[in-house]
């Protein structure tokens, strides 16, 4: 089958490689209709994810069709149609059991290397993500092998398009449980996001759902910051002004409620702001690369929420945790329990409140998607999502 694989930093390609086969009573064989390409994808890309090998498949927001199950699966049979969650998880373990499907126990065999990369264990396992996350063939490609068959995969009955649900695999979910872990109080509270990538995107639209008065988004790319204001926010060019004092000022000098940083350590590094430049000179701090969620940190108002959706890997230093302190904030991060999502978040789709395909900008063959990747991660061309079609 064909398949877009790591070819090593800033090199994907498009190989020929042996079909996928089950390999234990509980997997399945989905033939995949529709997968995107994801901002979690540019770590990879970039070379910031250990563990990657030349020749590993990317890819962790996909569906299709089941082709084959094993003797052990229940759930599912030939022919169902389904999205599968980018997380891998076992479903039995105690912390699959309270909704903490990221942190699954049992579905990463390497958990013991993230441990020792991390000095921690990143949880469960994922798809096409490297091999301290269990190593998983990911699903840009014709066909992915989904372990945990009866667990992950939530079968699409209804006559929604691809495009309509394909995004339930992951970025929904993710900038849903953004907004969620800000604990809006409706009608009252201002959200601020920061990233208005394709996770910003949903995690503005879920602030709205879930009640806020009013969101802000930040970010200086013009078609993203306009794909916002078409959902109501308010927006922020960060190139064009002082991020710190227009957000005061956006807020009656308050500060947003509750902050969510859709960018993650690879913020681009611009200035820290006039704010911060006064703190730095005082104290004499150096600044790098994480920008986003310095600004999250110093703009948000007292006792609010800094929600971290955005990846972060190895160590993050020079934060203004005197300022965190001082203001009481409550920080939330992590990788997104995307099981529990899945089925709430598809009746408000089947509901008609959102549809998702409106973030997708770029269509194309996987024998396009090497070029795709780097207009993605360049932002060019007004891209913003890419859905890729294994077959055309
Ligand atoms: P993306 O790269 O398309 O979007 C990032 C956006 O941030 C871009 O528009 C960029 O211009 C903007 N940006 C860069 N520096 C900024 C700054 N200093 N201030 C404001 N905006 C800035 O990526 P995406 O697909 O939207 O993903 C966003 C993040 O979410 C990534 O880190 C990704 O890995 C992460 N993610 C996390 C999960 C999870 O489970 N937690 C799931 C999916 C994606
Ligand atoms: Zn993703």
């Amino acid at each position: 089958m064909k398949a877009i694989v790591w070819q090593g930093v800033n090199k994907v390609g498009v190989e020929n490689v042996p079909d996928p086969t089950l390999l234990l009573p509980t997997d399945a064989i989905v033939k995949i209709t529709s997968t995107a390409i994801c901002g979690s994808d540019l770590h990879l890309l970039d070379g910031f994810i250990p563990s990657m090998e030349k020749g590993d498949i990317l890819g962790h927001e996909f569906m299709g069709e089941v082709v084959e199950v094993g003797k052990a699966v229940k759930k599912l049979k030939v022919g169902d149609r389904v999205v599968v969650p980018f997380n891998i998880s076992c479903g039995v373990c105690d912390y699959c059991v309270r909704g903490m499907y990221s942190a699954c126990d049992n579905s990463n065999p390497n958990h013991r290397m993230a441990e020792a990369l991390y000095g921690a264990t990143s949880g469960g396992a994922l798809f096409g993500y490297s091999h301290m996350y269990g190593g998983y063939a990911g699903g840009q490609a014709q066909y992915v092998r989904v372990p945990f068959a009866d667990v992950g995969p939530h079968k699409i009955e209804s006559d929604l398009k691809d495009e309509q649900v394909l995004f339930l695999t992951d970025i929904f979910p993710t900038g849903y449980q953004a907004a969620e872990n800000c604990n809006i109080i409706p009608g009252r509270d201002v959200v601020a996001v920061f990233g208005t990538g394709p996770v910003g995107q949903f995690a503005i639209r879920s602030a709205y759902m879930l009640g806020a008065a009013h969101v802000i988004a930040i970010d200086r790319v013009p078609e993203r910051l306009r794909m916002a204001e078409e959902a109501g926010a308010q927006t922020i060019n960060y190139e064009q002004e002082d991020v710190l004092l227009a957000l005061r000022e956006a807020t009656g000098g308050r500060g947003p409620d509750h902050v969510i940083d859709a960018v993650g350590m690879e913020a681009h590094g611009h200035g820290p702001g006039a704010a911060l430049d006064k703190l730095q000179q005082t104290l004499k701090l150096s600044f790098d690369r994480i920008t986003a969620l310095r600004w999250a940190i110093q703009s948000c108002a007292k006792g609010g929420t800094v929600s971290l959706p955005g990846v972060y890997g190895g160590l993050v230093d020079k934060l203004p945790m005197g300022a965190a302190f001082a203001k009481g904030l409550t920080w939330k991060m992590g990788q997104t329990h995307t099981h529990r999502h899945i089925y709430p978040l598809l009746s408000r789709i089947e509901a008609g409140e959102i549809d998702p395909s409106f973030v997708i900008t770029h269509r194309a063959s996987l024998d396009e998607a090497p070029e795709l990747y780097k207009t993605f991660r360049d932002k060019q061309g007004g891209c913003i999502k890419v859905v890729l079609n294994p077959w055309a």
